[in-house]
């Protein structure tokens, strides 16, 4: 076969350019993301879907116009724009601000040479209120099981609206516009179920990089998560100095209770632990890690602190465990810790010294007969 029998109908070739530019939206902005993580670039995921959304879009949009501008029929591509301008304003869900509109429209039509037409004006108009209806029902579906209809209803007739103003400026068929507003609805529909099959594939492997790093009986990060901002964190402060301080614990006598009351006895004390713990960071400093790194033994790392500063938090801790009630298998049980503290020195090779220095601590604290801190 030569390429001059290469005979696949305009339609089909316009579905998978459509679905060819989000796939690479999607391979992209992955990239970017990712490449971000690893340079510990500090922005939201959410902010560079946006930004980048936007900029992508706008090169979509902007590069297939420079084809067909001034001429007679620069309509051509208005499905592909539509689509565009849907999935970033459905499914990126981008919030664009009504007066940065006017400058992208203003531009739009300038490049496009149709300022003077009132038929043009009409479009941008129609185009905003579109946009700002998308997010609105985007928002206010997003989780009914008649987002799909909300959204057609939605869909199908901005999109036709759009079309007669073009009609109405180009003034070619009917037969144009309904086709045209056909291929439309057919392009909107693909959009909705290819956007649906990769977000719910996309939601898998959030769900899966979840637990791999975090423990599925208190729902705090776990030993892997662990070593793996550990090692971060050493780099940065061996690079910078900047101090970093580790506590560890370990709940007294944990054994006696799963002989006691049993294991799903033992459990909730655990997720009654953790959860403690949780809100006490929570309070004061969300940048301190919270890790369970053994059966019973937790850790937490704080970036930053030196042993002095972690002192107000490690002693608000040890106090709310210790005086925990827990009612667990018609039972009131109550817990103690025993802690070890230290932070980072000079003569520390790598985190495993480090972690060796804070165990030594707590065992420390367990030979002196538990229920307390020791910090060297
Ligand atoms: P110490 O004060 O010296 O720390 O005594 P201990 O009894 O707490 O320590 P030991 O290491 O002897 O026992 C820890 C127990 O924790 C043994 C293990 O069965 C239990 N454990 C570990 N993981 C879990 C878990 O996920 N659920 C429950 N219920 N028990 C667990
Ligand atoms: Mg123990
Ligand atoms: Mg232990």
């Amino acid at each position: 076969m030569t390429w001059s029998r290469w005979q696949v109908p305009p339609f089909i070739t316009s579905v998978f350019f459509v679905l060819g530019v989000l796939t690479l939206y999607w391979v992209s902005y992955n990239w970017l993301a990712s490449w971000l993580h690893t340079r510990r670039i500090n922005v939201k995921d959410d902010d560079v879907s946006t930004w980048y959304g936007i900029i992508y879009m706008l090169v979509f949009v902007f590069g297939i116009q420079t084809f067909i501008v001034g001429t007679s029929d620069s309509w051509q591509f208005m499905n592909f724009q539509l689509i565009a301008m849907i999935f970033c304003a459905y499914f990126l869900n981008i919030h664009v601000r009504y007066y940065f509109f006017f400058p992208i429209l203003f531009v739009y039509m300038l490049f496009n040479g149709s300022m003077s037409y009132w038929q043009s004006w009409g479009h941008a108009v129609t185009m905003m209120i579109f946009f700002w209806v998308l997010n609105v029902i985007r928002v206010k579906y997003r989780s009914s099981r008649i987002a799909p209809l909300v959204y057609l209803l939605v869909g199908v007739p901005f999109g036709g609206v759009l079309w007669l103003w073009m009609k109405l400026k180009f003034n070619f068929s009917w037969v144009t516009l309904w086709q045209e507003w056909v291929y439309l609805v057919i392009f909107e529909v693909l959009l909705y179920a290819y956007v649906s099959m990769i977000t719910h594939d996309s939601e898998i492997k959030v769900r899966l990089a979840r637990f791999a790093s975090h423990d599925a009986l208190t729902k705090t990060e776990n030993f892997a998560a662990y070593t793996d901002t550990m090692d971060q964190f050493f780099d940065d402060s061996t690079k910078t100095g900047a101090p970093l301080s580790m506590m560890m614990f370990d709940i007294d006598h944990f054994k006696h209770i799963n002989d006691t009351y049993g294991h799903s006895v033992g459990d909730e004390v655990l997720r009654k632990v953790a959860e403690t713990v949780q809100t006490v960071v929570a309070a004061n400093d969300p940048k301190v890690r919270f890790y369970r790194t053994g059966g019973e033994e937790f850790n937490l790392l704080f970036p930053g602190y030196d042993v002095a500063s972690t002192n107000a938090i490690v002693n608000q801790i040890f106090a709310a465990v210790n005086h925990l009630e827990i009612h667990a298998g018609g039972q009131m049980i109550q817990v103690t810790i025993s802690v070890g503290v230290s932070a980072i020195t000079g003569n520390d090779q790598s985190p495993m010294d480090f972690y060796n220095r804070v165990d030594k601590n707590l065992y420390h604290s367990k030979r002196n007969g538990r229920m307390q801190v020791t910090v060297a």
